[in-house]
C-alpha cells in the first residue's frame, strides 16, 4: 500500500512551496488508494514559531487535503509529534552506535553555537564534518543506560559515514550518485537528548511505512546521509520525488520577507481555496492533456509522477486570477450571492434586486469585490459624455439614438409593470415596427441607464432592475443630452 506524509516543521510561515508538496504527497497517496499522513517535524525547539502548528493544520484544512493519519487521528504509527517520540530515536541511535555506523561525539559544543578549532577548520575549507571522536576513550564512560545528564561531558551521536560513493534515483532527477567523502558524520541526537531533523525523519519514515517521499529539492543533498541510515539499519529506501522551486515573478524563490503570498493571504485577498489549489497543482505538474480546471477530486485521479517538472516553476498571479475567475463562475447563483452581498451592500443604496445584480456579475469578475466597480452606476448616474451612444458595430449614432429614445420613451411611459418579459415583449414590437437592427433601439436605452460604455446586462434587464421611475429619468435625461 502507497503510504506518503506531509512533514512540516513548525518553524514559520508555510509557503506555496509547502503547501504543493503536500498536496503532491496526498495526490499521490489517493491516486492509489494509499494513506496521506501529517507528521509534525518539531525536534528543533529552537527554530519553533509559535502559531505555526495552527496555521499548519488551518491551511491544510482549507485546502481540502485531509490527512488519513496524523495528530489527533491516531492510525497505527503515532504518535505523529516527534517530540513526543523521543525515545524511539535514542533507542535507534544506540542501535546505529552497537552496529559502528554512529558514535559519541565529544568535541562539539553546537548548541551554543560555538565550534572548536578542528570544525571551524574544516567549516572554512568546506570540508565534511570529521572528528576524532569515534576512537575516544571518553566513550567508555557511556553504558547502554547513561543519559546526558550522568556523564560529565556533553556529547552528541553522530552517524559515521563510511567510505565509498552512494547511489540514489530520485523520480523527478533521476540517478544520483555522490562521493561519501563529500558526506558530514551529521548530528543524530544532540546534547539535549533530542533527535536532528535528519534522524527523526529517517526513522519515522520507516516506522511510518512510508513508501513515497515527497518534498523540496532542498533535501536532495541530504538524502544519501538519509539513504546511509537506512542501509545501516537494513531499511527499506522509500522511493523519492523531490520537488523544484516555486519561483515568484521577478525569478526568486518564493519568501514572506519579500512580500509574496502565503496560502492564507491569496485567501484574504479573494482567491478561492479550490481555485488556488488547481492552480498549484500545475505549477511543476503537466496533465498531459489540455485540461486545466480539475477539481481536488479530478487531480487525484489524474496525478501521474511523470508529469512532474524539474525546473523550477514560476508563480503567475495573473494565471492564479484567471482560475480564480473560472471558479468563480462555476459557483452556484446562491454561493456567489453570499461572497459579493457585502460588496453589493455597501455600494448600493437604490433599492434593486441585489440578488438579479449578483447573477449579472458573477461571469464578469475574477474576485466577488470586482463587482463594486460594475456597481457603481447603480446609485449614481455618471456625467457621461454623448458620444458613448456612438457605437459602430451597433450602428448608433447621435441622430438615430435620440430618435430611438424618443419612440421608446412613450412606450415605456405606458407600461406600468415593469418585468423582463412585459418589458421585453413591448421593446422589441416597436423595434420590429420601425424595421430596425435590435442595437438602433437597445444601445441607446442600455447607455441612458448606465451612463457607462459597458455594463453588466443589457437594455432589458437594466429597466427591469431600475423599475419605472428611475428608467425613464434616465431616458429623459439621455435624450436631453442629445438635443443639446
Ligand atoms: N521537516 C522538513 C521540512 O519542514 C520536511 C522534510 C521532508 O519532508 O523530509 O522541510
Amino acid at each position: 500500500m502507497i503510504r506518503t506524509r506531509f512533514a512540516p516543521s513548525p518553524t514559520g510561515f508555510m509557503h506555496l512551496g509547502n503547501l504543493r508538496t503536500a498536496l503532491y504527497a496526498y495526490l499521490i497517496a489517493k491516486n492509489n488508494n494509499g494513506a496521506f499522513l501529517l507528521r509534525i517535524e518539531d525536534t528543533d525547539t529552537s527554530r519553533l514559531v509559535e502559531g505555526s502548528l495552527q496555521f499548519i493544520y488551518k491551511t491544510l484544512n482549507q485546502a481540502g487535503i485531509i490527512y488519513d493519519e496524523g495528530p489527533e487521528k491516531e492510525g497505527d504509527c503515532g504518535p505523529y509529534i516527534q517530540s513526543q517520540r523521543r525515545d524511539i530515536y535514542q533507542k535507534y541511535a544506540k542501535e546505529l552506535i552497537k552496529k559502528g555506523r554512529a558514535y559519541y561525539c565529544f568535541c562539539q559544543k553546537e548548541e551554543k553555537g560555538e565550534k572548536d578549532d578542528s570544525e571551524k577548520e574544516q567549516l572554512t575549507n568546506k570540508q565534511p564534518f570529521r572528528c576524532h571522536c569515534p576512537d575516544s576513550p571518553k566513550k567508555a564512560q557511556i553504558t547502554e543506560h547513561s543519559t546526558q545528564h550522568s556523564i560529565e561531558a556533553p556529547y552528541v551521536i553522530r552517524q559515521l559515514i563510511p567510505q565509498g560513493s552512494t547511489t540514489f534515483i530520485d523520480t523527478v532527477y533521476g540517478e544520483i550518485t555522490v562521493n561519501n567523502d563529500e558526506l558530514e558524520n551529521q548530528v543524530l541526537i544532540k546534547a539535549d537528548g533530542m533527535p536532528t531533523y535528519n534522524f527523526a525523519n529517517v526513522v519515522d519514515d520507516h516506522l511510518m511505512k512510508i513508501t513515497h517521499v515527497v518534498r523540496g529539492s532542498e533535501y536532495l543533498s541530504s538524502t544519501p546521509k538519509y539513504n546511509l541510515l537506512y542501509n545501516s539499519f537494513g531499511w527499506e529506501i522509500p522511493a523519492y520525488i523531490h520537488l523544484p522551486l516555486i519561483l515568484n515573478e521577478n525569478k526568486e524563490k518564493l519568501s514572506k520577507r519579500r512580500g509574496d503570498a502565503n496560502f492564507e493571504d491569496l485567501i484574504e485577498e479573494g482567491f478561492l481555496p479550490q481555485a488556488v489549489i488547481n492552480y498549484i497543482a500545475l505549477l511543476g505538474w503537466a496533465p498531459g492533456s489540455n485540461q486545466e480546471i480539475f477539481t481536488l477530486q479530478e487531480l487525484a485521479e489524474n496525478f501521474h509522477l511523470d508529469g512532474i517538472s524539474k525546473s523550477p516553476a514560476v508563480f503567475d498571479r495573473a494565471k492564479l486570477t484567471w482560475f480564480n475567475g473560472e471558479y468563480i463562475k462555476t459557483l452556484t447563483p446562491e454561493d456567489f450571492y453570499e461572497m459579493a452581498l457585502p460588496y453589493l451592500q455597501s455600494n448600493i443604496k437604490t433599492p434593486v434586486n441585489l440578488q438579479k445584480v449578483a447573477g449579472y456579475t458573477q461571469s464578469r469578475v475574477n474576485f466577488a469585490k470586482e463587482v463594486t466597480d460594475l456597481v457603481d452606476f447603480i446609485d449614481q448616474l455618471p456625467n457621461y459624455s454623448t458620444e458613448l451612444f456612438v457605437h459602430k458595430k451597433m450602428k448608433t449614432n447621435l441622430e438615430n439614438s435620440l430618435a430611438s429614445l424618443n419612440s421608446i420613451l412613450p412606450i415605456l411611459e405606458s407600461i406600468d409593470d415593469f418585468t423582463y418579459d412585459t418589458l421585453h415583449t413591448a421593446v422589441f414590437a416597436e423595434i420590429e415596427r420601425q424595421g430596425v437592427k435590435n442595437s438602433l433601439v437597445l444601445w441607446p436605452i442600455r447607455t441612458a441607464i448606465s451612463g457607462k460604455p459597458t455594463s453588466f446586462c443589457g437594455a432589458i434587464e437594466l429597466l427591469e432592475l431600475f423599475g419605472k421611475e428611475e428608467s425613464l429619468n434616465r431616458i429623459k435625461i439621455g435624450i436631453q443630452k442629445l438635443e443639446e
